[in-house]
Formats: structure tokens, sequence, C-alpha cells
């Protein structure tokens, strides 16, 4: 089969042959139609990451058909399955006990330390695969998959304050606008200073306000979530929330944090990283995404064209989500 491997952090990510994955046990065999792109897997193949298990391929927003099932599978052959980043939990460390199975001790990822979604096929544990909603196409349904799931997470994290702010407008919170605008909540979007193209794009899907980070927003904020991968924005947003708000780190990598004056914090003010997701932020999201409808924006390329997917991500050449189309 035809996938993008990546031979190690910051290594070399290219078009391969490769063995059709044989499923193990209680895996299905998926044959790969489309593939999210995500921000984590431009920090897996530039290596800012890097506890993956190498050679890998990447690519974790996986749509696809299962072509093979175990018997007695909750997956059946034929069925049409979303695979997460989340593909295993050990279920028995105090983590997996206490329902915060997102932070397994020996919790292993899709695209990172299982092989992921940029191939022709992927071999999934069914437990962790989801059901997709109708009514999506496969590369529309895609982006809810990590930007829409952790996103989702993330907000839930924020709390239930009337005011968001959304730092970094892409694929995450072009699909979380929509979402906090259903819950009557207002988002604030905060871009690179002076992208008015994006800024455009916030205020098209419901922000109340858009500006760059370095402008300060007409209100008060009650929580605000980052999306990019700035440290620097982290006292920038804190600045921007009223007391006992929150502000919300939803990457998987970040530069390092400014310091900044206690006076910042003081007033309950917390600063909270997400990590990862749970089955269970899984089946709300892709519950609720039809009942508001959320409707994603979608770039999409073809497998052999994913390198050119990754840079236009980097250069933020994207306006929501960028896709990869495999049959
Ligand atoms: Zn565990
Ligand atoms: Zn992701």
């Amino acid at each position: 089969m035809r996938a993008m491997q990546l031979d190690a952090p910051g290594g070399r990510f290219a078009l391969v042959e490769l063995p059709r994955p044989e499923p193990g046990p209680g895996e299905i065999l998926v044959r790969v139609s489309a593939c999210g792109v995500c921000r984590t897997d431009l920090h897996v193949v530039d290596g800012d990451i890097s506890d993956g298990r190498y050679p890998v391929v990447p690519g974790h927003q996986i749509v696809g058909t299962v072509e093979a099932a175990p018997a007695g599978s909750p997956m059946a052959v034929g069925q049409r399955v979303g695979i997460p980043w989340l593909g295993y939990t050990c279920g028995s460390c105090a983590f997996c006990a206490s329902g915060r199975e997102n932070l397994c001790d020996r919790a292993e990822f899709t695209g990172y330390q299982r092989s992921g979604g940029y191939a022709e096929y992927v071999a999934a544990d069914e437990r962790f695969c989801f059901p997709l909603p109708e009514g999506y196409p496969d590369i529309q349904v895609a982006p809810l998959l990590c930007a829409g799931l952790i996103g989702y997470r993330a907000l839930t994290m924020a709390g239930d304050g009337e005011r968001l702010g959304f730092y970094g407008f892409g694929n995450a919170a072009h699909i979380l606008t929509q979402i906090a605008g259903w819950q009557g909540r207002r988002v604030y979007a905060f871009t690179k200073d002076g992208d008015s193209e994006s800024q455009a794009f916030a205020s098209g899907l419901g922000a109340c306000w858009a500006g760059g980070v370095s402008e300060d927003p007409p209100d008060i904020l009650d929580a605000a979530i980052i999306f990019a991968p700035v440290g620097a924005l982290v006292p920038a947003a804190l600045k921007q929330i009223r007391k006992g708000g929150i502000v919300v780190c939803a990457g998987i990598h970040m530069s390092d944090i400014p310091s900044f004056p206690y006076a910042d914090l003081w007033g309950e003010r917390t600063i909270c990283s997400v990590a990862n997701l749970t089955r269970e932020d899984g089946m709300q999201l892709l519950a609720l995404a039809p009942r508001v409808p959320v409707r994603t924006e979608v770039t999409a390329y073809p497998l052999e064209r994913t390198v050119d997917a990754l840079n236009d991500l980097r250069a933020g050449r994207i306006q929501g989500a960028a896709v990869v189309t495999v049959s």
C-alpha cells in the first residue's frame, strides 16, 4: 500500500510502499478514505515532540471503511468509522481507573506510537474507533476527529463563561466558534496582527470581535483558549481575563512561556493545558456536531501532496482544515 512515512523525528517524510497492516487481536482493518491534518502532525514531523515509535505513518483524524473485523466486534465490515489520536489505553492505571484515560500512563497515540492515517490502510484497536454521524462527507467529518473533539475538551475545560477568547484562528477555532455560538456564548478571535483574512473568516463564522493578538478586545473575557503554539500568548491572554478566569492551552507543544508579574495571575486566575481526549469526549462531540450543525471548511490534498498540506498549515495558508484524501 502507499503510505507517507516518517523515518525519525525531524527526519525524512516521504511516500513509500509498505505491506498492508495485519490487524492484531481486537483490531480492525480500515481502508482509509480521508485523514485530517492536525498541527500535532507538524510537531511530529518537525521533531518538536519525539516520543513516537519510528518509523511511523502520521495522521490521526482518520475516516475510512471497516475492511475486516474480529468476530463479535462492535464495528461491522463495511461500516464507516473514525479513528482519533487516542489509540490505546491500559484500562488499569490510576488515570484510567478515575475516568481520565486521556492521561493514561501507557497510552498509545495514532500516528505517533501507532501507525496512522496517511496510508491506504490502517489497523486500529476496535475499542477506540467511533461510528461517525450521517450527513457529513468523509472529508468534512475528518476535522471533527481531533480539532473538533480535543477542541471540545478545551472548550469544556474553559468553563461556562459567556465571553471566550480564541488565540489562533485555525482548524479547532473554526469548529468551536460554531459550537460556542450555538451555546449562546460570544467568541473573540485573536489572529496574527494584520491577518485581516483570518479575522474576516472568524467574523463570518460568528465571532463577535476579531483582531490581532496585540489588540485589546472591547470586553473583558471570562476565559481564553490558546491554539497557536506560541508561549507569549499565555501572559497576553491572562491580561484579558477577569478574576477567576482561565487560560487553557490546547496544543501538545508550545514555545516557552515568558515570565510575567504575579499580579496578572492573582485573583484566582488559572492556567492549564489540555492533553489528548477521552472516548467520552469523542462521543459527546460527534453527537453534538450534527445538532449545531457544525460545518467544516476544508482544503483537500491527495496523499502524495501531504507535505504540501503540512507546509501550507505551517505557513498559515489554510483557512479552516486541511484534509488528505486517500481513496
Ligand atoms: Zn491507563
Ligand atoms: Zn490532532
